[in-house]
């Protein structure tokens, strides 16, 4: 059985931006002092995008050296450097776990500020951070002229200041090690960070979307390169680290924690292929299928609110999830 430690995480919202409505949101919190940071615990900071709390998080490990985990999309970034600004936070690493513009289009909003930071990135996702021309043309191909107001634009970012992070790579906090657990299968180049001292684990998106308010998780099977095989076995991987808490994307610590966790994520991610298959032999309709993954989704034994099922709509949208699992099929097809 594995060993498990509570670690609790502070959560603050980052402050909106001036052009952001005001009032009504339960997300921010007043400001702790940079002196009540413990040095131990994972800070997660909440962007508030869209104004709605509780969607996409990035998180601060403060050890001798401090990481910030995904800064979020180019949009996001800004709300996030005002947070780590107003606690007059350095940060010296920051850690993808993958290239999709919500989780790190804004890498160079976050390192234009923090001109000595390093960017530490799957091997497979460096080219493309560099020159991230190629990203730019990807999400235009999903989102169309939307991508920039969606997420905003990627920055290119200096080669010299990037590290290609390799499965079990070691990342020296001076106080701490951050273990790279390669993780693909919501994308191909996609890293966990596993914090053994605290048996903190920080996936990404490998388990999917859990957002606040539901124990339910979504899978999130994205264009162009999802991987089913290789997410059920990223899974797996993760299931064995002996992790206390597990830290999603989307949205903070996972519930109800680690022994099921890693189980539900893998049985929704299974159901949902399962049914893809069997209402595509019936229908190209999208809207067939469309309503096949809500349906998927309800068949949960819990009942899912309004609110997150928008919430969830928005971070995990069902046309993405469609089209990961059609592209995934054709690549497959090819192959065949
Ligand atoms: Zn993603």
């Amino acid at each position: 059985m594995n060993t498990r430690f509570h670690v609790p995480t502070k959560v603050f919202a980052a402050r909106r931006s001036r052009g952001g409505q005001a009032g009504g949101d339960a997300g921010n919190q007043p400001a702790p002092t940079p002196a009540g940071f413990s040095g131990t615990d994972p800070i997660l900071i909440d962007p508030v995008l869209g104004d709605s709390p509780g969607r996409s998080c990035s998180y601060l490990v403060q050890g001798e050296r401090t990481a910030l985990i995904d800064p979020g999309s180019a949009n996001a970034a800004p709300r996030v450097l005002e947070a780590l600004k107003a606690r007059q936070i350095e940060v010296d690493l920051v850690l993808l776990t993958h290239i999709h513009a919500d989780a790190a289009a804004g890498v160079g909003v976050i390192t234009d500020h923090f001109p000595k930071a390093k960017i530490v990135a799957p091997a497979g996702a460096t080219e493309r951070l560099a020159d991230p021309s190629a990203l730019v043309t990807d999400m235009k191909k999903v989102y169309g002229e939307q991508a920039e107001t969606i997420y905003g634009l990627p920055d290119r970012i200096e080669p010299a200041r990037i590290i290609a992070l390799a499965d079990g790579d070691q990342l020296d906090l001076g106080d701490r090690t951050i273990e790279a657990i390669a993780t693909p299968g919501h994308t191909a180049a996609h890293m966990s960070y596993f914090d053994r001292s605290t048996t903190a684990l920080f996936c990404g998106d490998a388990l999917g979307v859990q957002l606040p308010g539901s124990r339910v998780v979504r899978p999130s099977t994205p264009p162009w390169d999802f991987s089913l095989e290789d997410s059920l076995a990223s899974i797996a991987k993760l299931a064995e680290l002996g992790a206390g808490t597990v830290y999603l994307a989307h949205f903070g610590a996972a519930r109800p924690g680690p022994d099921e966790i890693f189980q539900r994520a893998a049985d929704s991610l299974e159901r949902w292929h399962r049914s893809f298959l069997k209402k595509r032999e019936q229908t190209d309709s999208e809207e067939d299928l469309s309503r096949q993954f809500n349906a998927c989704l309800e068949a949960s034994l819990e009942p899912i609110a309004p609110s997150v099922r928008r919430d969830l709509e928005a971070v995990s949208p069902t046309q993405l999830n469609l089209a990961g699992l059609s592209a995934e099929q054709a690549r497959l097809g090819r192959a065949a």
